[in-house]
């Protein structure tokens, strides 16, 4: 079944999500507010559309991709052209947002008369084309019910960015948001431990291929950890799947939730001090692994700064 759809914000997970949805035979209207990200997939089958509210004029869903929570208020909630038309249309929202901002967003799309669902997703750009992320439902009924709602519409959407078993119907709105938060954590806190690790090895003169060889052997490994060594050893990181930026975005997000939760968040004002330094240092575009040169290089600038930074 095809569905017309709006996607709002084709950065880069906008634009493969748009391109997987495309090539499944949906109809696809697109915006984002730098018009050449949304002009280019004309070539792909997609309608370019001036404005947010052009975009969402007639679809059955609108597919959210952009960057934070106050991205989406200022684009479909603070534009009246938009707010209007968003009566008996389903709020798709896939970006990683706070789970109370999640909540809000659910509350204020209600009242204008339309519906939302939170489907936040873990893989990046490869796994958008492909159609296997991992989603984290929030939303008052698993759309694969055929009772919910959204089964007609959002579920036949899930299943084409995302495979089954790995579409995961979490519960209410905001509970997905939550997950979604916790396993981003994740990204930093192993990301910032393995760099820490990996740069004593180096400072130590110990052989880094020994030190990989027991790691691997190890209940410690993650494969992230080899996914980034070379672009670590290298200190060339290299154009963003998942930019440095979005990961400081996230870690924000936590420390809040973690804090209204009453979790020790010492840990993670620390990561979030190493992320922001690594940002400052100009790689907020380039891919996360960067943390790297925050924490084994910590003084910025000079003979010490990275290939990406230099560029
Ligand atoms: P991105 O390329 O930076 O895209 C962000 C999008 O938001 C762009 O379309 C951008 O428009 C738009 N935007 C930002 N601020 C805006 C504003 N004030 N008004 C209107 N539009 C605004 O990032 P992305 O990687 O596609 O990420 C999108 C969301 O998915 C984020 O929440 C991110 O955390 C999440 N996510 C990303 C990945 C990944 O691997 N990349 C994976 C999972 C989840 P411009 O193009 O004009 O800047």
């Amino acid at each position: 079944m095809t569905t017309t759809i709006a996607i709002l914000g084709t950065g880069l997970m906008g634009a493969k999500a748009a391109k997987r949805l495309l090539s499944l035979g949906n109809i696809v209207r697109c915006w984002n507010r730098t018009v050449e990200k949304s002009d280019r997939l004309a070539e792909l089958g997609a309608v370019p559309c001036a404005t947010p509210a052009e975009a969402v004029h007639g679809v059955q869903v609108v597919v959210l991709f952009l960057a934070d929570a106050a991205a989406i208020r200022s684009v479909l909630l603070e534009d009246e052209s938009v707010r209007l038309k968003l009566k008996d249309k389903t709020v798709l929202q896939m970006g990683t947002i706070g789970p109370k901002e999640s909540e809000a967003l659910a509350v204020d799309i209600i009242a204008a008369g339309g519906s939302y669902v939170e489907a936040p997703v873990l893989g990046s750009q490869p796994e958008a084309e492909k159609g296997t992320l991992l989603v984290m439902v929030g939303a008052e009924a698993d759309p694969r019910d055929p009772a919910s709602p959204h089964h007609g519409t959002v579920w036949p959407l899930l299943r084409a960015l995302g495979q089954e078993p790995n579409i995961h119907y979490i519960g209410p709105v905001g509970t997905g948001a939550a997950v979604k938060l916790a396993l981003n954590q994740l990204i930093a806190s192993l990301t910032v431990g393995f760099s820490t690790s990996l740069g004593l090895v180096q400072r130590s003169g110990a052989d880094v291929d020994k030190f990989m060889s027991i790691l691997r052997a190890s209940a410690l490994y993650a494969p992230t950890y080899d996914k980034k060594l070379q672009k670590m050893l290298d200190r060339d990181y290299g154009a963003a799947k998942f930019p440095t930026k979005h990961l400081l975005k996230d870690v924000r997000l936590f420390e809040t939730e973690a804090a209204a939760a009453g979790l020790d968040t010492r840990l993670l004002a620390a990561l979030k001090g190493v992320v922001q330094d690594t940002v400052d240092r100009g790689l907020a575009n380039t891919d996360y692994s960067a943390v790297f040169d925050a924490v084994a290089y910590p003084a910025p600038g000079g003979e010490q700064q990275s290939a990406a930074a230099k560029q």
